[in-house]
């Protein structure tokens, strides 16, 4: 079946890179009712949003058709998973539509997931169920009102086709959105294939990187390393956005690592309430290797994963590639510590981004060891430069926080900015309303059993997530103690 509900698709991967797709199709959809609808992502991609509310948009949406001028296929990629290498993984449960291209010439994916079996589903049923469905929706469009360089979502759609895990559940299909789904995996498919490696690479550069595509393709200065050095710096720059809001990813496999640096894959993910570096909340990451403290050690991992496979293109002779991937991979730590610092900067009120490093490690020493709120513990901070104690009181005892915070005032009394004025800049930056997961979890449960007003109520305040109101005041506060112990998203 064919719709005309969507019109204008690419398909630039799959003819670069044809060996690395299968053309492929969506399963039927015995009984589909579109849940949400993103509107505005719609609008932004030059899409009528009444057109994708039609029968046949919501048929495209859920992969029971396809559009016209589409070639939808299901891609291959390998993938480090927990440390151990898969060679094969691929688009288990989805399915790339094609690629749009919006109003200023941006190139975008359209990727379908739980859209049915694949050639690469292994043992899996290439479903997906409403709730991990609504749950990535939500979070990924957080992320996205956080500023955090992510995959958005577009819909979600009920299939009225039962799923099985804990028993029947509903499934569902989402479409979302990417700058491209190219992860590290694919290049570790590829580098096995000698052949796609070049293509591969300048098919990425020219996609995410397209001013490295200048650089002559061999020699000292070449395209390549610069295009390492490039993912390595938005890698990092991700990773300490993820540490800022308190996000958890859950499964940083090299499947799941872009080369384009946007978040991808909300598997078992979470955000914080209390600080906690050791924090997991999947119950297979038993050896806590993705947990918050670990992420950005994780992440240089997957990169030097990458690096390798690289390597050939890097330099001829093998010692200076490895010479030349290892100082790429070195600059990882200082950029990560840049970009960590100066958002912490930003989170205290502190424009320096040479803010003393010491200032950052006792506050978060303080939290950690007092279990402290992280998203608000920040709001509280600038509450108490508006002269109300109150908040902060709530998380942090006041014999705890006083050594702490008459370093920090010493510290804002440099700048000699009106505190109001800080706190307000402080409120620009750190969010009151995050995806907490007691909250989720309740709205997921509402959702899967047919009540979308609590998923819809919270998922305006995380797409708002600066600005408190008085309505969404329940919205704002960490889980009850009797939530929180041992909870687990997967
Ligand atoms: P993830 O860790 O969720 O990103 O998935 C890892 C791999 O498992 C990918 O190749 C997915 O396509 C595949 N996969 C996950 N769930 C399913 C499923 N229900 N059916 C088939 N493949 C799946
Ligand atoms: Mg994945
Ligand atoms: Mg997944």
């Amino acid at each position: 079946r064919t719709s005309t509900a969507i019109a204008g698709f690419e398909n630039s991967f799959a003819a670069a890179l044809a060996p690395l797709t299968t053309p492929w199709r969506g399963a039927d959809v015995p009984d589909p009712t579109l849940l949400v609808v993103n509107h505005h992502l719609a609008e932004a991609l030059g899409l009528d949003s009444a057109d994708l509310c039609t029968d046949d948009g919501v048929a495209v949406l859920s992969g029971a058709a396809s559009p016209a001028d589409a070639v939808p296929v299901a891609t291959a990629y390998a993938g480090h998973q927990f440390g151990g290498y898969a060679p094969l993984l691929g688009d288990g449960r989805a399915l790339l539509i094609g690629e749009l291209s919006d109003a200023e010439g941006r190139r975008w994916d359209l990727q379908l997931k739980g859209s049915g079996p694949t050639p690469f589903s292994r043992g899996g049923d290439g479903f997906a169920v409403v709730g991990p469905m609504l749950r990535e929706y939500l979070v990924s469009e957080a992320m996205h009102a956080l500023g955090i360089p992510t995959t958005r979502s577009l819909s979600v759609v009920a299939t009225g086709r039962n799923v099985y895990r804990d028993g029947a559940e509903p499934g569902a299909v989402l479409a979302r959105v990417a700058a491209s789904h190219l992860r590290v995996g694919t290049f570790e498919l590829a580098a096995r294939h000698s052949d796609l490696l070049v293509p591969l690479a300048d098919y990425a550069i020219a996609r995410h990187y397209p001013a490295l595509a200048e650089l002559p393709a061999s020699g000292p200065d070449n395209r390549y390393l610069a295009f390492l050095g490039a993912v390595v710096e938005r890698q990092a720059a991700l990773v300490a956005q993820w540490m800022l809001v308190g996000f958890v990813h859950g499964v940083m496999n090299t499947d799941n690592t872009t080369i384009s640096g946007e978040t991808i894959d909300y598997g078992p993910c979470a955000f914080l309430d209390a600080y906690d570096e050791d924090a997991v909340f999947s119950s297979i990451d038993h050896g806590g290797r993705y947990r918050l403290g670990n992420q950005p050690s994780a992440l240089k991992w997957n990169l030097a994963r990458f690096a390798e496979t690289l390597l050939s293109l890097l330099s001829p002779v093998p010692d200076d590639a490895i010479t030349a991937a290892t100082s790429a991979l070195t600059r990882f730590d200082e950029s990560y510590d840049r970009h960590f610092r100066a958002g912490m900067a930003a989170k205290l009120g502190l424009t320096d981004p040479a803010v003393d490093r010491t200032l950052i490690d006792e506050l978060l020493t303080l939290m950690q060891d007092h279990r402290a709120d992280w998203t608000g513990t920040f709001r509280a901070l600038a509450e108490e430069l508006r002269g109300d104690p109150a908040p902060l009181d709530e998380v942090l005892a006041r014999d705890v926080s006083a050594p702490w915070l008459a370093r920090w005032r010493a510290a804002l009394s440099g700048r000699g900015v009106p505190a109001g004025q800080i706190a307000d800049e402080m409120d620009r930056v750190n969010p009151v309303y995050i995806p907490r997961n007691h909250l989720l979890e309740a709205a997921l449960r509402a959702a899967t059993a047919g009540d979308l007003a609590p998923f819809e109520r919270l998922l305006d305040a995380v797409t708002h997530p600066f600005d408190r109101r008085t309505e969404w005041s329940d919205l704002a506060g960490p889980a009850p103690a009797s939530f929180s112990a041992g909870f687990q998203t997967f």
